[in-house]
């Protein structure tokens, strides 16, 4: 139950609706002890045992006072009006009392609806800006279907049983609480009675609570996996489709879903048994005061009459609905708190790229970009050693190996997507840690392999987050990317939606967005990763037309896998196994036996 405390902060900005919310449910609770306090003279009517009080009492604070008062203003009625007219005025006031208490019920709810769904929405908008942050490393494949059912279920699964249950909590235990009040005031041996149970059905209650939060964590668990399988097979239908792996994929999902549906029925059974389980001990409870209370109301002389019994249990009986609550309440918790655990762990997570104390703005690159003796790792597995590298301002170097040489993990440490392990990266002298992140990422336009398009207008896909930009920067990138001419051929130019990661476009044409992209930033430095698939002819020209219109006199990394690509380079630098075999000229590394000619022997004939 500690977990709640954590949802404090982000109901604290809220507390006036809580506020309310408790103001109107004690004014119901008063209503509704009130309406039941009318019934004494009713049932008192009815069993004929009304005992006129013309005396009017004097007052004072005691339930005895209250009780004389009321007996007077009872008998005055009666002595006045009759006993017919007494019941309907009494019959009346319970009406009106008992709509005062729903009405103050239900205003306390409209009032405290904002304040949940505000407290999701938060949620929710801190968990998505916590995942822009987390480090690249976090998002595993596997990791991200699970990321995505998160944000989605679990934050529902909160509002459902977490924030539905905040609201009993807010009500109920003020209810019990006056209620057991009364019942002392009443009688107080039977309500000790009463409170001598409570502990025993407690600890049954609690062990059940205990294995319900165990089955739902596990189940939120399992759903996070569904989830991920779901998110990769769409995104691999192609492949799925093109090996015909239905009934492999069907197969592991199936099994998955059974597995989930199971512990899902474990989970509903217990959360399930609240009910049952609470009126169960409830009647037991009720059934042991009726036993003992009715000794006493026939044993004549014990102190108790029997409108009094009554009165005791129709009080006793407002208790149970809110004790019922307040255990399913509990259940509910117990099942939520295994989603907020789950929330927890992302809100948590370590953002390893951190900026440090009194870093450093810097925008521009006057000289030099240096690797010095740089060792990179994902997590125990080594990937680059003793890289020592210098890109001067103006050059272009292009990177060069076979696949999995390090070629992306070297580029990728430079906007520090992953930060280095050993060695030192700096700019212009200054290592890019002690640099604030966000210019340090303004620095490079990256043009990436994977398409990193977004389902949106080819016009907001090339501006993409950039602000204040005027429509003929974006159409003159477009034309230095060469992406002009096919942007006009879509049905709406350059208000075409072009579908999920940019699903209508061809490989070429995705790519010429992503350099006009690029180009609208104008960045210091351009990363490109060339695409390795086969282009058609025509797009292949155009990026390479357009690559030599941009590149000259710019900086710039290309990941280069063409030779046309590689000529562009004053650089070349041949990777393999995660360190530099080669660095050159394309004059002086295409003669002789260099890895660079083995690599390319097949292009350069
Ligand atoms: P290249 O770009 O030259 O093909 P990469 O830099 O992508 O090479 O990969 C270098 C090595 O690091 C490969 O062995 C690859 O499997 C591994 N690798 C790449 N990305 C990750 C990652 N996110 N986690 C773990 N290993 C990775």
């Amino acid at each position: 139950m500690k977990k709640l405390l954590k949802l404090i902060p982000l109901i604290r900005h809220y507390r006036k609706y809580v506020f309310l919310n408790v103001l109107c449910n004690s004014i119901s609770i008063l209503f509704s002890l009130v309406s039941i306090t009318l019934l004494i003279p009713f049932l008192q009517l009815l069993f004929n045992q009304v005992s006129l009080q013309t005396v009017r009492p004097a007052w004072s604070f005691t339930a005895g006072s209250v009780s004389a008062w009321y007996q007077y203003y009872f008998s005055q009625l009666i002595v006045k009006e009759g006993k017919f007219h007494a019941l309907l005025i009494i019959s009346i006031l319970v009406v009106c009392m008992f709509f005062l208490k729903n009405l103050s019920r239900y205003l306390a709810l409209y009032l405290v609806a904002p304040m949940r769904n505000y407290v999701i929405r938060d949620l929710r908008n801190n968990l998505y800006n916590k995942v822009l942050i987390l480090p690249l490393a976090y998002f595993t494949e596997q990791r991200k279907g699970d990321i995505i059912s998160r944000i989605s279920h679990d934050v529902l699964e909160v509002e459902w049983s977490v924030m539905n249950s905040l609201m009993i909590l807010f009500r109920d235990p003020l209810a019990i609480m006056l209620f057991l009040a009364v019942l002392f005031l009443v009688n107080p041996l039977l309500t000790l009675i009463t409170l001598v149970l409570l502990p025993l059905t407690g600890l049954l209650i609690n062990y059940i609570g205990k294995m319900l939060n165990r089955y739902s964590r596990k189940g939120q668990d399992k759903l996070g996996m569904l989830v991920s399988m779901v998110e990769e097979s769409i995104h691999g239908i192609k492949i799925i489709k093109a090996f015909n792996a239905f009934s492999y994929m069907r197969g592991g999902f199936t099994r998955l879903n059974g597995e989930y549906t199971r512990l899902m029925n474990k989970v509903f059974r217990r959360r399930d048994l609240s009910n049952p389980l609470t009126e169960f001990l409830a009647i037991m409870v009720m059934v042991a005061l009726i036993w003992y209370g009715g000794r006493m109301v026939l044993q004549e002389g014990r102190g108790m009459h029997a409108d009094v019994f009554l009165f005791y249990l129709a009080v006793f009986s407002q208790l149970i609905p809110p004790a019922k609550n307040l255990i399913t309440a509990y259940y509910y918790i117990e099942k939520g708190l295994a989603s907020l655990g789950r929330i927890e762990e992302v809100m948590e997570a370590e953002e390893v790229i951190v900026e440090c104390d009194g870093a450093v703005s810097v925008k521009d690159l006057k000289e030099c970009i240096s690797y010095k003796d740089v060792g990179f790792s994902y997590g125990s597995k080594a990937v680059l050693e003793g890289i020592n590298l210098d890109i001067r301002k103006g050059e272009v170097v292009a990177l060069v190996g076979p696949s999995g040489a390090g070629k992306s993990s070297l580029v990728d440490l430079l906007p520090r997507f992953y930060d280095i392990r050993s060695g030192s990266l700096t700019i212009d002298g200054r290592e890019i840690r002690e640099l604030r992140i966000d210019p340090l990422r303004a620095m490079f336009g990256i043009v990436s392999q994977e398409t990193m398009l977004f389902n949106d207008t080819i016009f907001n896909n090339i501006v993409f987050g950039k602000m204040h930009v005027q429509p003929d920067d974006v159409t003159k990138a477009a034309h230095t990317a060469y992406a002009h001419e096919f942007i006009m051929r879509t049905p709406s130019g350059y208000q075409t939606v072009i579908g999920d990661r940019g699903i209508r476009l061809s490989g070429g044409e995705r790519q010429r967005l992503s350099l006009a992209r690029a180009l609208l930033r104008d960045p210091q430095v351009y990363i490109l990763d060339e695409a390795t698939s086969a282009l058609d002819n025509e797009s292949e020209n155009l990026i390479q037309e357009a690559l030599k219109k941009v590149l000259p006199g710019r900086t710039a990394i290309i990941i280069a896998h063409r030779i046309s690509t590689i000529r562009l380079a004053d650089t070349i630098v041949v990777l393999k196994d995660g360190r530099i075999v080669e660095k050159g000229s394309f004059e002086n590394l295409s003669k002789g036996d260099t890895s660079f000619v083995k690599l390319f022997h097949q292009q350069l004939q």
